[in-house]
């Protein structure tokens, strides 16, 4: 695709933040009770704070019009509301978005809205880098930094509700309808950040995105995925990619602990997995590598018996990648494979490739530039912070 940049209407810009002032927004309903009993102020503040901040999407107490004038300055005296720094926001050909976030230590993450006929989906981060070290996926060359906090999760979001305007809450027609825990970083191996962020996402008195419409996707960090069904309830999507242990120890190397049989195990036994509400299986296509028919076959044996989708993912290049996408007759020929053996499978069509969107492709600009200025490889383009 002919990467054409173009920059999104500009992206609101906080105020750095004041330490000496804690932030409210991301913060959990229990997290709130503290901060208004520290006010010594009464319960029912914890409803309107939360309906103002996750509802409303307020940015300054002033606007919090059935709060009194004296407890909205003891407030903003002691309080803060502030979304991530959106530092960059870019806009693909194809209408997907990319916002650069950068958090009050700053450290950088990524988060992209993409639209479709029928939906929008919010791709969000859960950690700064990645420990994963997947082989075909740019984030994973970028050493994990840190865990995102609850309310850095909570950010992305709401940066992307500031940028489509969708305050209050719409009931109907939102620009952002579904979430998907798909950006950098393993979602599981910050669960407990990921939960809580998760549950003020789904506050049906705040951001209300239904659980049925989140989607957390893990490399297979098998302990982890039972509690994600049993607490949370979301979509599960398995970044499965090959379908021997020999391969997927290679490509995807949290294999070598959680291997195959025990993550399809856990898929077996995920709570609540029916037909309606199936697991999505991603499958990276990699020319010559994982793309022949006798594993597609191999993959329609695997998942006899799960409810599956599988979701086949023509491989996003980036600059001295290791793998090249498989044709598109090699695609076809598995998606072929994998509907005559009965189940239902998509080609993801990538979306965002010209600004660097699309699935595995995102990092934070701070560490491509480190990467070019160390000549250890060539930059895509994409315009640094400063710029
Ligand atoms: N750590 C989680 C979520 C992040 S990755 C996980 O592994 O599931 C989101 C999806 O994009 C995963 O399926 C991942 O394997 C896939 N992906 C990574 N790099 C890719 C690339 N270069 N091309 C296509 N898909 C990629």
């Amino acid at each position: 695709m002919q990467a054409t940049l173009q920059p999104a209407a500009p992206a609101p810009v906080a105020a750095p933040p004041d330490p000496a002032k804690p932030n409210l927004v991301g913060l959990t309903r229990a997290e709130l009770a503290e901060v208004v009993k520290e006010l010594g102020e009464p319960a029912f503040r914890v409803k309107q704070l939360w309906h103002w901040i996750y509802h409303r999407g307020a940015t300054d107490f002033a606007a919090m019009s059935n709060i009194s004038k004296a407890v909205r300055a003891r407030l903003a005296e002691r309080y803060s509301l502030e979304r991530p720094l959106a530092v960059h926001a870019l806009k693909s050909v194809d209408g997907t978005r990319k916002w650069l976030l950068r958090f009050a230590d700053g450290r950088e993450a990524e988060c992209v809205h993409i639209p479709e006929e029928d939906r929008g989906t919010v791709c969000i981060s859960s950690q700064v880098g990645c420990i994963l070290t997947c082989k075909f996926c740019h984030t994973g060359t970028q050493r994990l930094v840190r865990n995102l906090s609850a309310a850095e999760i909570v950010g992305q979001l709401m940066i992307a509700r500031d940028a489509f305007g969708e305050w209050p809450s719409p009931a109907e027609d939102r620009e952002i309808t579904n979430v998907v825990m798909m950006g950098m970083g393993e979602p599981l191996y910050n669960y407990d950040n990921v939960a809580a962020a998760l549950r003020v996402l789904m506050d049906q008195e705040g951001l209300a995105i239904s659980r049925r419409k989140i989607t957390l996707s893990t490399a297979g960090v098998v302990p982890m995925i039972r509690r994600c069904g049993e607490e949370l309830g979301v979509n599960l999507a398995v970044s499965l990619h090959a379908v021997t242990d020999a391969l997927r120890d290679e490509i995807v190397p949290i294999n070598r602990k959680y291997p195959l049989a025990e993550l399809l195990a856990a898929c077996r036994e995920y709570p609540g997995v029916n037909n309606a509400r199936r697991i999505t299986f991603e499958y990276v296509m990699l020319r010559d590598v994982n793309d022949s028919p006798a594993e597609a076959r191999e993959l329609v044996r695997l998942l006899r018996g799960i409810p599956a989708k599988v979701n086949l993912i023509p491989f996003n290049p980036w600059p001295g990648a290791p793998f090249e996408t498989s044709t598109d007759e090699a695609i076809a020929r598995f998606a072929d494979l994998v509907h005559e053996g009965g189940l239902v499978g998509t080609v993801r069509t990538p979306r965002g490739r010209d600004i660097f969107a699309a699935c595995g492709q995102l990092k934070s600009a701070s560490e491509r530039a480190r990467k070019a200025k160390a000549g250890v490889a060539a930059v895509e383009p994409f315009p640094s912070p400063s710029s």
